[in-house]
């Protein structure tokens, strides 16, 4: 079996009303799919997270080596492919890049081998998974403090366990709105506040004592990513779990956040940090200093499935009667193709989800959906 074709597709759609994390202004919801094509006919598909148009010159750039290869050789590929671009490129654009390939290479290894790839992982510790709901933007012209009241209040009468709602714009405002939620979720939801390193250390170490007592299971990016001692010192100075890892890439990001012990929790991306090939290293890495994961999900149906695939994967921890089950990260904002570019939509029922037991990632692309929603091809 060969590779004859790499090809990728940006997604994109106008959102009705805009929205901002800490971080970052959405008035457009766009994502990238890579399709790999090889000569029995066998296509598989991969996501890259981040921005659609430097991801598509990178995949464009890795094609070229991939063009002839046997796609079952996906730790020999991504080691080459990584090491091509090594000496500028081991963080960032070219290994989110990388994760887009290393995934759709996956799913043509499942589908040759007939099995889902939780299954050439290791094996499925489950088949469904409790999945949180994530939302709580912010948009113009609506009081935060209601609107995202009356959001969250959806979630629990949907049937989440948990959702994690967005801080990190002002201290006291972020504040309310988590008072304000507790309230209306009530005492058993679980809650979780993602700052998208809006907040220096004094702030986030503000936030997150006077947050605590509102029950909050994890404090997610705090700071900036790159200041691993002012990670290090939010950790230190409040009592909530600290959570990060979306924005580090490879093993090597992820390996001074552990090894220095700057947060609780990892969150690595299936789409960000390397693929299944490189999370499965990120993963043991991560149990082998006794941090907790929780894969970070944004994207479409294929990044949903792919992380779905990695969690029936994940081995209980710890080895116990009850272990601590993992968790799925289910975005709630407006994006007409997140569910239409699959065939059968990945939803939930009472905020569970069940894990696709077909082969590779366990979906069929709508392919008129993918075309519907490109701006870079029919
Ligand atoms: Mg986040």
């Amino acid at each position: 079996m060969k590779i004859t074709r790499v090809d990728t597709y940006v997604l994109d759609h106008r959102l009705e009303q805009a929205f901002e994390s800490a971080s970052a202004r959405f008035d457009r919801r766009q994502h990238m799919l890579v399709e790999i094509e090889c000569d029995n006919g066998l296509i598989g598909w991969g996501e890259c997270l981040g921005p659609t148009g430097p991801n598509a010159a990178m995949v464009a750039a890795y094609a070229p080596l991939l063009l002839g290869r046997d796609p079952l050789e996906t730790e020999k590929l991504w080691t080459q492919l990584y090491h091509t671009f090594r000496d500028q490129g081991q963080r960032g654009i070219s290994v989110t890049a990388l994760s887009g390939i290393d995934v759709a290479l996956w799913d043509i290894k499942g589908k040759f081998f007939d099995v889902p790839v939780s299954t050439l992982l290791g094996g499925r510790f489950r088949e469904s998974v409790k999945a949180y709901a994530t939302g709580s933007f912010r948009k113009d012209g609506v009081d935060p403090v209601a609107d995202i009241a009356a959001e969250v209040a959806g979630y629990r009468d949907q049937g989440f366990h948990a959702v994690k709602i967005k801080i990190g714009f002002d201290v006291e405002q972020d504040l309310e709105i988590i008072r304000t939620v507790r309230d209306v979720i009530g005492p058993d939801m679980r809650l979780m506040i993602d700052g998208n390193h809006g907040y220096d250390v004094i702030e986030a170490i503000e936030v997150g004592r006077r947050a605590a007592p509102h029950r909050i299971d994890w404090f997610e990016e705090p700071v900036l990513p790159e200041l691993l001692a002012a990670y290090a010192e939010v950790k230190a100075g409040q009592p909530i779990p600290v959570a990060g890892g979306e924005t580090w890439h490879g093993r090597w990001g992820m390996q001074a956040p552990v090894e220095q012990r700057c947060i609780d929790i990892l969150q690595p991306d299936l789409c960000g940090a390397g693929g299944f090939s490189e999370c499965r290293r990120i993963a043991d890495f991560a149990g082998l200093h006794g941090i907790r994961l929780v894969p970070h999900v944004w994207g479409t149906a294929v990044q949903i499935a792919a992380s779905l695939q990695f969690i029936a994967a994940m081995v209980p921890s710890p080895p116990r009667r009850n272990p601590i089950e993992p968790i799925l990260e289910f975005d709630r904002t407006e994006n007409p193709f997140r569910q239409a570019v699959v065939t059968t939509p990945i939803e939930h029922v009472k905020g569970v989800v069940a894990i696709p037991s077909g082969p590779g990632l366990g979906i069929e692309i709508n392919r008129d959906a993918v075309a519907e929603f490109s701006v870079c091809r029919p």
